[in-house]
């Protein structure tokens, strides 16, 4: 068992790993600015871990990636028997690829400064074991699938080129200094929540994204799905997307510190993905079907900057990690409905 980082913890993704490595017996400190989450999602990852709520065995730490202070005060935060942090899984960060085009300087600052500061903060602390989120917008428009972690990157927009130059930036330092212990990992597109419907995904406003848009339609506050185009060349004619359940992508994370723990030096960068790619009108449908409820929607021209299909070959990943996702889209449909129906304002509700 070990005393850990989770920078971003609060968030969608981090919440669930959160949940996965208390109850694997870790114990973790948290930094989170909360600038795209709610402290109400750790409470409720204690309560679905059986903490205390004043358990020494999470720790949050209201703070910001780009405060060197912050960080030492992270970093420095021993655990209940006195153990010094040992590893950081890194979250925190910007995602939505508009903003990124409207705001490039605030993502390279938050996504790339903030990575630089971080590990200059686990230097002074002696941490070299650290797990990254990347993403597979990194490869751009690939011709072949599923997609490899050889083929060639192209990030097309400034989210995925900072996402890009922190693996670029991670590879350069685990060359220059011994000791480093590096997971860099390409998700595809998480989605769903955990099945007890009390933590999920909470975007702020309008979602960006397919599968919020799709429960908050069904749930009402919503008219309709608006598809983005149905002239991609794929089957349907609707974009293709690699969909895995955020707590499949949760133990990925659980495994890879495991494995840089265990073998003492990086991992090749993994792609976690299913492998198997749906369109969105699959998705709907697979969506209506696991839940009773009918989604509305109405076609509409292609978003700018889509691409038409990202499917991600898992092979590496079960090879490296023996991780596998294993939940399948009837499961990612209904937990993310069962979150959604019982939290429609999320955890302001
Ligand atoms: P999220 O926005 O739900 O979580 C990110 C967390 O980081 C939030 O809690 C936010 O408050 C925090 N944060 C942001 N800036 C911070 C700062 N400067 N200092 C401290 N905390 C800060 O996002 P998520 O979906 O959980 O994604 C987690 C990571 O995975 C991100 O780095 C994202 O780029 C990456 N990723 C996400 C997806 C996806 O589809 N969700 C896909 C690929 C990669
Ligand atoms: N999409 C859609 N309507 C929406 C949101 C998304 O038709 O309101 C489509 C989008 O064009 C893409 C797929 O759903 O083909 C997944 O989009 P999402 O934003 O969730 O993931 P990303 O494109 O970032 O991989």
């Amino acid at each position: 068992m070990a005393h850990l980082l989770i920078t971003g913890g609060a968030g969608f993704i981090g919440s669930h790993t959160a949940l996965v490595l208390l109850q694997g017996g870790h114990s973790l400190v948290v930094l989170d600015n909360f600038s795209n989450s709610s402290p109400e999602a750790l409470r409720r990852v204690a309560e679905l871990a059986g903490l205390d709520h004043d358990s020494a065995r999470l720790q949050v730490i209201a703070g910001d990636i780009r405060s060197p202070a912050d960080l030492d005060r992270a970093l420095g935060a021993a655990a209940p028997g006195g153990e010094r942090v040992a590893g950081v899984i890194h979250f925190a960060g910007l995602k939505a690829v508009g903003e990124s085009v409207q705001q490039p300087l605030r993502y390279w600052d938050v996504n790339v400064n903030g990575s630089r500061l971080l590990v200059e903060a686990m230097q002074r602390h002696g941490c070299r074991t650290l797990v990254f989120s990347s993403t597979s917008t990194v490869y751009g428009e690939p011709q072949r699938f599923p997609i490899s972690e050889t083929c060639a990157t192209d990030p097309r927009h400034p989210y995925a080129q900072t996402k890009l130059a922190v693996e670029w930036m991670l590879q350069a330092l685990e060359t220059s200094e011994t000791g480093w212990c590096i997971g860099r990992l390409r998700y595809f597109n998480p989605v769903g929540a955990h099945p007890s419907g009390r933590i999920g995904e909470n975007p702020l406003g309008v979602p960006n994204n397919l599968f919020p848009f799709i429960t908050q339609v069904a749930s009402g506050q919503r008219p309709l799905l608006r598809i983005f185009g149905d002239d991609w060349p794929t089957p349907d004619g609707t974009g293709i997307r690699d969909y895995l359940h955020v707590m499949d992508l949760a133990e990925a994370h659980g495994l890879a510190l495991d494995w840089l723990m265990q073998h003492q030096r990086s991992l090749p960068v993994l792609n976690l993905g299913t492998g198997r790619g749906l369109s969105v009108l699959e998705v709907v449908q697979a969506f209506e079907t696991a839940t009773g409820r009918t989604i509305p929607r109405e076609l509409v021209g292609r978003r700018h900057g889509d691409v038409a299909r990202l499917e991600g070959c898992p092979r590496l990943a079960a090879s490296t990690l023996g991780w596998r996702a294993s939940r399948n889209l009837e499961q990612m449909c209904r937990d993310g409905w069962t979150w959604q129906n019982a939290n429609p304002r999320g955890y302001g509700g």
